[in-house]
């Protein structure tokens, strides 16, 4: 069979390319011309092919998929996503580990992001969330602090133990999220087997206008699976793209991984008295509380057909919410309701959103009075108005979609947000309790095989915060330290 003729090569601007193996140079052995202008646009945008990688959450995978709706909420949330049963959503699925760099290995013992866009038909819904339903810190003034414990020494250019331990040693809220990243779920056997929480606390708003506060779960049907930290060290080293490459090949053969999505209601008026502060990120909100309610399935089943546009270009923003579905005064959600547009600003340009992985799926109009900035590519809003109000047809504001008013009372001051002395152990103590005997054990190895490098007035404090948690906790690292 003959094969197809295959297209001219073109520069970037369409014209045909003569030669793309051979550089014009001033005779056989002379140096090269200035006037190949083909070889200089071909160097100079290959200089310029990468991006600013994201300070966090930089290695991931990711996937298209379809939301399903199995359950009637519509007593909670007028949201068009849920406003029927059996009603389907687009949605895409970024699964990051959250220290690493862009080329780290996938099975590191990390926090896992699992942030999902959800293109709904009033704009799109971003639940940018991780595979832990708590947080090391309740208050985004430490994030920065935070993350520099988990990134390079800015000396040695090297991962050291004592930030992280100095840190946690010095802020308990932290005890939850460390005594799960170090919990067998630290290490997920792939991207399928791990939960995916929304974390912070949101709120529903149902057609009567009444606020509900909310909690979002993504249950694994695949069940949950660890891997020993063993395996988790050899592969690391071997195929480092293990996780990313796992989902992209269970895709592949149709294997298409599916969550269940609960979440836990509370009363607005329930937060006042609530025995924990319900929009403390370092907390959960116990089950025989509020008991989940079942509402969909979440299935991924489309690889993205060119990672950079689809995945590395994706931008996920919390404060991406669509009607029915809002905020919640959790200090860190506040603080990442402005962060990550701005890190998109930074990293992909003021007209992110726009980028087709990004853009809504409805038939809405992006908002027109937004003009001009770098890399604008469609049409720019075209010949209307620039400006609101204008007596052109112009789109306008819907006071249909306003919230009702959030009752605040109180002087502005900076509070810590503890209800209590032992508020940050309890929880901790808890998890800990309701581990088998084997995972205690594997718990406290894996938290020494950190510890153990460290100082020990750092692991002395350390001890006393596992021990406040639960004595038994506390005994089997000090132990394993040889600490009294
Ligand atoms: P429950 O007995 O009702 O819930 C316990 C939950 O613990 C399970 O549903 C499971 O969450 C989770 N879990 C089990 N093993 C681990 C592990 N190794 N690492 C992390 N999570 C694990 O009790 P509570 O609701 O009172 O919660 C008790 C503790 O469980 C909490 O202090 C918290 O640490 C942890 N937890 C609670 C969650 C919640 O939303 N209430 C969610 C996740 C953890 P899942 O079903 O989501 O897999």
């Amino acid at each position: 069979m003959a094969k197809a003729k295959p297209k001219t090569l073109t520069t970037a601007a369409g014209i045909p390319v003569p030669d793309n193996q051979t550089s014009l140079t001033a005779g056989p052995r002379g140096p090269t011309l200035m006037q190949d202008h083909y070889l200089v646009e071909k160097l100079a945008h290959f200089n310029r092919e990468r991006i600013p990688e994201r300070v966090v959450h930089a290695k991931a995978a990711g996937a298209f998929g379809t939301f399903t709706v199995t359950a009637d909420i519509s007593r909670y949330t007028r949201a068009k996503i849920f406003s029927e049963v059996g009603k389907q959503t687009e949605v895409l699925g970024r699964f990051s580990t959250v220290a690493g760099e862009k080329g780290s290995a996938d099975t590191v013992r990390d926090v896992r992001g699992f942030a999902l866009k959800f293109y709904t038909e009033e704009g799109n819904w971003d639940m940018v969330g991780n595979n832990t339903p708590v947080f090391f810190i309740r208050d985004a003034i430490k994030f920065p602090d935070f993350i520099h414990t988990q990134k390079r020494d800015p000396q040695t250019n090297c991962k050291a133990d004592t930030p992280q331990w100095d840190f946690w040693s010095q802020v308990p809220e932290a005890l939850h999220q460390v005594t799960i990243l170090f919990s067998d779920r630290g290490i997920p056997r792939g991207i399928p087997y791990m939960n995916g929480y929304g974390s912070h606390t949101y709120s529903f708003i149902n057609a009567r206008n009444e606020r509900f506060w909310v909690k979002f779960h993504f249950k694994t049907q695949q069940g949950i699976q660890c891997m020993p930290a063993e395996e988790a060290d050899r592969l690391a080293g071997c195929d480092p793209d293990y996780h990313t490459r796992q989902l992209f090949e269970a895709i592949e053969r149709g294997e298409f991984p599916r969550w269940t999505f609960s979440v836990q209601v509370m009363p607005e008026k329930d937060a006042e008295t609530y025995r924990w502060n319900p929009f403390d990120l370092t907390k959960v909100w116990p089950h025989a509380d509020y008991p989940l309610i079942e509402v969909g399935v979440l299935e991924m089943n489309r690889n993205p057909s060119n990672y950079f546009a689809e995945i590395e270009q994706a931008a996920f923003s919390p404060g991406n919410v669509a009607p029915g579905i809002s905020f919640s005064p959790c200090k860190m959600l506040q603080a990442r309701i402005l962060m990550y547009a701005d890190a998109h600003r930074y990293r992909l340009g003021t007209n992110f959103e726009r980028l087709p992985v990004n853009a809504p799926r409805g038939t809405q109009v992006q908002n027109p009075y937004q003009r001009d900035g770098s890399m604008r590519f469609d049409d720019n809003g075209g010949g209307g108005p620039n400006y609101e109000p204008n007596s052109f047809g112009g789109a306008q504001a819907n006071p249909a979609y306003a919230e009702p008013p959030l009752k605040i009372s109180g002087d502005a001051d900076r509070y810590e947000q503890k209800r209590g002395v032992d508020d940050d152990y309890i929880q901790p103590g808890n998890l800990f309790r309701l581990m088998s005997r084997g995972e205690q054990g594997r718990l406290i190895k894996a938290i020494v095989g950190s510890l153990k490098n460290v100082p020990q007035p750092i692991q002395k404090k350390m001890v006393e915060h596992f021990t406040r948690a639960d004595k038994a906790y506390g005994a089997g690292i000090a132990k394993a330290l040889g600490l009294k």
